[in-house]
């Protein structure tokens, strides 16, 4: 089969990491007898010293026209003098918006040989750590009505408004059980239905739903004891499906627990197969151009992309086993070296696990 793949290197260490991903992705072509037809566009920083904009018109057409994207990371200290709109990560709003992308997917994995790096203690996390974050990317909060007014006592007052519709709930939940589905068959709905309307809504169209996946156990909770029960035990979650303000939250607390940002994936999906795919972590300004940068989260979102977009279940299994491979056999990037490792470069670390795909 051939592919078309939308490449969005971006800033900083963006295209030293996607260079390291498509390197992988060839290579399982080869493997496996697909062709991945690449084009590059432009996003972020680079768009706006190119075109004066953050997201040309182009791109977005012609991440349109492609079965997936894969994005480095956008923005640096070149363009933080810029006003709000003109800002480089104004580029993934345009992008999330434009391509439709309502559901965001975070894993949080702490690999076996990397747990020394989390901050929670071993008996804790047990060996290791693989929950799913689905976060609800395109309503609530963040797209409501945002103003600030003067009220009838003279004072100034703001509000922000959260809405979400029956058709956006079920949307975002249909992703998550089917996710859970091919996982651990469990699915935790995270509200604060105690004190919100919308979250009753949530809750209920949730349970409704559940009935439609009999295979997968359905529990609630609410946010406030989500984030105590990720740092005292995160092993009670397999898939966790939220709002988009709570899914931002917790999503980055996630992040933190496994220790190491340079190793975690994302992918934004659409109606359909269509999705971007994005390392978690940002331009990083301060190693950029140094090949220090850690590749593997851009590594693991071309598996990602594998996956739930083109649907190639075994190469994906493979990507994710080559990264095993090379920590198991005791290769690090300076980020997870932990000082104790002799660390490989960027492109070292993508050669060797290129040649782990066989
Ligand atoms: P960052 O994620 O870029 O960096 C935070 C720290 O983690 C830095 O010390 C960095 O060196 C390290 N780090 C990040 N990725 C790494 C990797 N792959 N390997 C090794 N170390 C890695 O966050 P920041 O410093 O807050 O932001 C820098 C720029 O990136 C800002 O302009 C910010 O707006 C932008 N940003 C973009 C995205 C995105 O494009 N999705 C996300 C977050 C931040």
């Amino acid at each position: 089969m051939e592919y078309q793949i939308a490449l969005v290197p971006g800033d900083g260490i963006g295209p030293e990491v996607v260079a390291e991903a498509v390197k992988v992705l060839k290579r399982v072509g080869e493997v496996y007898g697909h062709t991945f037809r690449f084009e590059t566009v432009l996003a972020g920083g680079a768009a706006i010293d190119a075109t004066g904009e953050c997201l040309p018109t182009e791109t977005l057409a012609k991440c349109k026209t492609a079965d997936a994207v894969l994005l480095g990371a956008v923005g640096g200290p070149k363009w933080d003098e810029l006003p709000g709109e003109k800002r480089p990560e104004k580029a993934l709003l345009g992008l999330r918006k434009g391509l439709g992308l309502y559901a965001n997917l975070r894993p949080a994995m702490i690999f076996p040989e990397l747990s020394e790096a989390s901050p929670l203690k071993p008996s804790v996390l047990g060996g290791g750590l693989d929950i799913l974050i689905v976060r609800e990317l395109t309503g609530g909060i963040y797209f409501g009505k945002h103003e600030t007014f003067r009220n009838a006592d003279g004072q100034t007052s703001a509000r922000d408004v959260e809405e979400y519709s029956e058709k956006e709930i079920l949307r975002i939940g249909r992703t998550a059980f089917s996710m859970a589905e091919k996982r651990d068959h469990h699915v935790t709905s995270v509200d604060k239905a105690n004190v919100l309307d919308t979250s009753r809504l949530w809750r209920k169209t949730m349970t409704a739903l559940a009935e439609e996946y009999p295979d997968v156990t359905l529990d609630h909770m609410y946010v406030d004891n989500a984030s105590m029960q990720l740092i005292r035990d995160p092993k009670h979650f397999d898939v966790i499906v939220t709002s988009n303000m709570f899914g931002d939250i917790l999503s980055d607390e996630a992040s933190q627990i496994t220790g190491s940002i340079g190793m975690l994936p994302s992918a934004s999906l659409a109606d359909g197969n269509f999705g971007m795919y994005e390392p978690v972590h940002g331009s990083a300004p301060d190693i950029a151009g140094k090949n220090l940068a850690n590749p593997i989260a851009t590594i693991l979102s071309v598996a990602m992309l594998l996956r739930y977009t083109l649907n190639l279940s075994k190469e994906a299994d493979r990507v994710e086993a080559a990264v095993k491979e090379f920590l198991h056999e005791g290769y690090r990037t300076a980020d997870i070296a932990g000082g104790n490792t002799e660390a490989l470069g960027t492109v070292e670390t993508g050669d060797k696990i290129t040649a782990l795909i066989r």
